[in-house]
């Protein structure tokens, strides 16, 4: 190495070395290169530029690091030394493939150049060494196709624009009566490199370099500078990988597999990605080259042999490969202890392992490999649990269609990720954000997906194709968002331009336009017209079986937002102890009760408001009778009223003259008394607690109810465990006063049913003063709620209902690397929350402290509540199987 560059901004692979494994360092596909070199697996050789790299490039203006050209030239010169090939050379030419490798795998969303170090010179090289001119032209109009779009920027247009290089190749077809790209002749493509290059001059204004070096270069550059396309941004965005991560470049010498009919090229998952099922699961192409495979232009054949695979099958045309790609597999998943994404490349029979890394999967098959993996042996418990992703498990959870299917079956493609999906037709992913906006759920419709697409993906509610295989952009990329997708719906006429699709069934033509609801199941492949029914999905024995490990595991008690007894259920069967929040105000929106809520709210004085609470009293006590029975043997937190008054008051007319007529007063003092609470700043203003200190009535009432409702369930056999809540207190004495009140009322009604439960009251902690003041809180409180929400609001000062128009600016550019109303803040907000933590605790060593704003459902957040010692988080009831594992990986992390 040279004196003064850093060893870790090159790393060598497929010789003698060995090099480091760290995947922060190589990125995933360099890494797993070194491993598999190490593990004697057949890699073609070649090196690494590492992520030191790419940041060291994009903090200098987009420059290279010092001493990297001649980094990069020892490495030509290791991979020329293992490979007897000489770069630029046109008696034995050195061909290199240039591909991104960022930490976590990127499906499609970076760059790649194959083929470089072709030129006319080396072109006819290659044509002589090898004695296969069809092979080299072939191989050189790839590259410059490549090239020309990945480094000098020749592209499509517009979404219905066709891929200029691919019109030229189509109308080359057309003239040599030709319908299969391999059945182009030498000449033909050598016609065609001819017209790219002419192509590339046209759109670019710059002649595509015939120097190798400054091919190499040009490809270094632009793979590195794929990290920050719009494209690559929006994935890492929607994953939440930060931009400081960079990305590694990996050279490699090339191996054909487009030599001829004893080479190919393939894809595999080392298991089903949709299911989890252990067995190969992926396609080759014979004759074809790296892309060919995922791009979906040419249907690929199976690996194994099977009923429908007609001799066609990689294990039936080349069943000596076959064995030695099947062994390369196992020994990869156990060297790596997990199921692994494969690309190879047969060059005339000879096995190459281009990479191996995790591979993407969905939910089911996530519960399902880790399960299997610790059955074999390959993974302890603890490993298994870490391995798995909470937010993930959503996918599982998810409903599907009832089965019998109860609309019309249009056809079945290719089930490439599960789930089952109902939306509006879109055939532009442009469009898709249009839809989504006017708040229709939609599925795009397309030929096949491309990166470009992935904004479109990413708010779709399921992807449907009529091309590609299961290893297809569209089936990867939405396998890893957790999207139903089917692919390779061959029956599907998609036509772009009249917006619709069509199909024939039964000799019949039926036409879906874009706007038809379909719905698309994407674990049996089936495409149906309208949208079919749904039902709760059953959580498989892996899932239930990993949940309980992940009970055994986890010190923070789950409970659950809820306010309703069907929801209380649900949270119940996905796991909850208890209610960490129940919001009252949702009760108050009740058909037959808002009325009376109104008359409360517009009370000329105490003797009306007391009459309208006394309306509303059987209400809120058969309301709590509800959810407490619902979680009886758990504790359920109810909070009493909240939001500002003027959120309940009507707006329309005819809703204000009802009111005035039963009120016994005009419209207009109607109008008056409505207008008279309007506030500027409601979220700052007239609620919470302080509703309470002007109308204490209000919160009498419902404590009776709440204890009222307790009495009778008690009664019943009922274990009913109500914790009253007080919100949005930041003062010592306003808690004080208020809980004298609950208090008294408790007191009284339990005197009255002659029963002593024990009812804890406290307080929700969501103003910056009710933590930095705890300790003054923590005397008058039984236990702590952190409000988060409301405390990210509170500490920033953004207000949660309209950070939406500016967050995304402070995350864009970095200020925030996160949307805090997600995942909390820990430093700010949780500084606060730790700070209250340790006050409270040392005023009151039994007081009671959880969390119930939506970062209770968040596993980063989950993670800090763990770290600083909560009791319990409470999420909405759908994130509570999320919640028990993200706490049980926080528990075995911090061991
Ligand atoms: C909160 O503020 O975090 C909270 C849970 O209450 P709400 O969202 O109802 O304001
Ligand atoms: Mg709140």
């Amino acid at each position: 190495m040279l004196q003064g560059v850093s060893e870790d901004l090159v790393k060598f692979f497929g010789g003698e070395e060995t090099n480091s494994l760290d995947p922060n360092l190589l990125g995933g596909k360099g890494a797993g290169l070194a491993a598999m070199s190490q593990l004697g697996i057949p890699v073609p050789p070649g090196f690494t530029l590492t992520t030191l790299v790419c940041n060291s490039y994009f903090e200098n203006d987009h420059d290279f690091p010092a001493g990297l050209t001649d980094l990069v030239n020892e490495g030509l010169e290791h991979v020329q030394n293992i490979t007897g090939t000489n770069f630029g050379n046109p008696d034995r030419p050195l061909l290199l493939s240039v591909r991104s490798g960022a930490r976590v795998s990127m499906p499609g969303m970076m760059d790649t150049v194959l083929n470089l170090g072709l030129n006319d010179k080396t072109a006819e090289g290659l044509a002589r060494a090898t004695g296969n001119p069809r092979f080299a032209y072939d191989s050189y109009r790839r590259f410059v196709q490549m090239y020309g779009d990945v480094v000098m920027g020749v592209s499509r247009t517009t979404e219905i624009e066709a891929d200029p290089f691919e019109e030229l190749l189509e109308e080359k077809k057309r003239l040599a009566g030709i319908d299969e790209d391999t059945e182009l002749s030498a000449q033909n493509l050598q016609e065609l490199v001819v017209e790219f290059k002419e192509l590339i001059e046209f759109r670019t204004g710059k002649e595509f370099p015939e120097d190798v070096h400054k091919q190499l270069w040009g490809a270094i550059g632009a793979v590195f500078e794929s990290w920050e396309t719009p494209r690559a941004i929006s994935y890492r965005q929607i994953n939440g990988y930060p931009g400081s991560w960079g990305t590694a470049v990996n050279v490699q010498a090339m191996v054909f597999g487009n030599y001829g009919q004893t080479s190919g090229t393939g894809v595999l998952f080392t298991r089903d990605p949709s299911t989890g099922v252990n067995e190969l699961f992926g396609e080759y192409l014979i004759n074809a080259q790296g892309e060919d495979v995922v791009a979906g232009i040419r249907t690929p054949q199976p690996l194994a042999k099977s009923a429908g695979s007609n001799g066609t099958s990689l294990e039936e045309t080349m069943p000596e490969v076959f064995k030695e790609l099947r062994a390369a597999c196992d020994l990869l998943e156990t060297s790596f202890k997990d199921m692994q994404d494969i690309e190879f490349t047969i060059q005339e029979n000879k096995l190459w392992i281009l990479q191996s890394r995790s591979g993407k999967r969905s939910g089911a098959a996530m519960m399902r490999i880790a399960f299997d993996l610790f059955s074999d042996g390959l993974l302890t418990k603890k490993e298994a649990l870490l391995g798995i992703s909470p937010d993930q498990l959503n996918e599982v959870l998810h409903p599907v269609f009832k089965k019998p299917i109860d609309k019309a079956v249009l056809t079945r493609g290719l089930a490439a990720a599960p789930g089952a999906a109902v939306g509006e037709v879109v055939f532009s992913p442009s469009e898709v954000a249009i839809r989504v906006n006017a708040g229709h759920d939609v599925i795009l419709v397309r030929d096949e997906t491309s990166p470009e697409d992935i904004d479109g993906m990413h708010l779709s509610k399921g992807i449907l194709t009529a091309r590609g295989g299961m290893t297809s952009h569209a089936a990867v990329v939405a396998r890893g968002m957790g999207l139903p997708c089917v692919t390779g719906c061959s029956a599907l006429d998609i036509d772009y331009e009249k917006s619709e699709f069509r199909l024939e069934i039964d000799g019949e033509q039926v036409v879906v336009a874009a706007g038809d609801t379909i719905s698309i199941d994407g674990a049996s492949g089936e495409v149906i017209l309208g949208a079919a029914s749904m039902e709760e999905a059953t959580p498989s024995r892996e899932y239930e079986e990993l949940m309980e490990w992940a009970d055994q595991e986890r010190q923070l008690k789950i409970r659950a937002n809820a306010d309703t007894p069907y929801d209380a259920e649900q949270a119940r069967s996905f796991g909850a102890e208890g209610i960490g929040l129940c919001r009252t105000e949702h009760m108050f929106f009740g058909k037959e009760r808002i009325h009376s809520v109104r008359k409360m709210i517009l009370a000329g004085d105490t003797l009306e408001r007391q009459i309208a609470l006394d309306e509303l009293l059987p209400y809120q006590r058969e309301d709590f009778k509800g959810i407490l029975s619902a979680m009886s043997g758990f504790p359920v937190t109810i909070r009493l009223l909240d939001p500002p008054l003027h959120e309940f008051l009507p707006h329309h007319e005819d809703e204000m003259s009802e009111l005035a007529q039963s009120l016994n007063i005009s419209a207009s003092e109607v109008e008056r008394r409505v207008h008279s609470l309007s506030e500027v700043n409601p979220m700052l203003g007239h609620r919470g607690v302080r509703l309470a200190v002007t109308y204490p009535e209000i919160y009498s009432m419902q404590t009776r109810a709440i204890v009222e409702a307790t009495a009778e369930l008690i009664s019943k056999g009922i274990d009913a465990q109500p914790e009253i809540m007080i919100p949005l207190v930041g003062i010592g004495a306003e808690l004080e006063q208020l809980r004298a009140l609950v208090q008294r009322k408790i007191d009284e009604v339990l005197s009255e049913y002659k029963i002593s439960p024990d009812i804890s009251v406290g307080t929700m902690m969501e103003v910056p003063r009710a933590c930095i003041a705890a300790s003054e809180i923590a005397r008058f409180a039984d236990f702590f709620s952190f409000g988060t929400n409301d405390l990210t609001q509170t500490t920033f000062g953004f207000s949660r209902d309209d950070a939406g128009k500016f967050l995304p600016d402070y995350i864009a550019q970095g200020i925030l690397s996160k949307d805090p109303f997600v995942e909390l803040d820990q430093e700010g907000v949780g500084g606060l929350i730790r700070h209250a933590v340790e006050l409270g605790r040392t005023e009151k060593p039994n007081l009671k402290m959880g969390i119930c704003g939506e970062h209770g459902g968040d596993p980063s957040s989950i993670a800090f509540c763990h770290g600083i010692g909560l009791d319990y988080v409470s999420a909405s009831p759908y994130r509570v199987p999320i919640a028990r594992l993200a706490a049980a990986q926080a528990a075995l992390g911090s061991n």
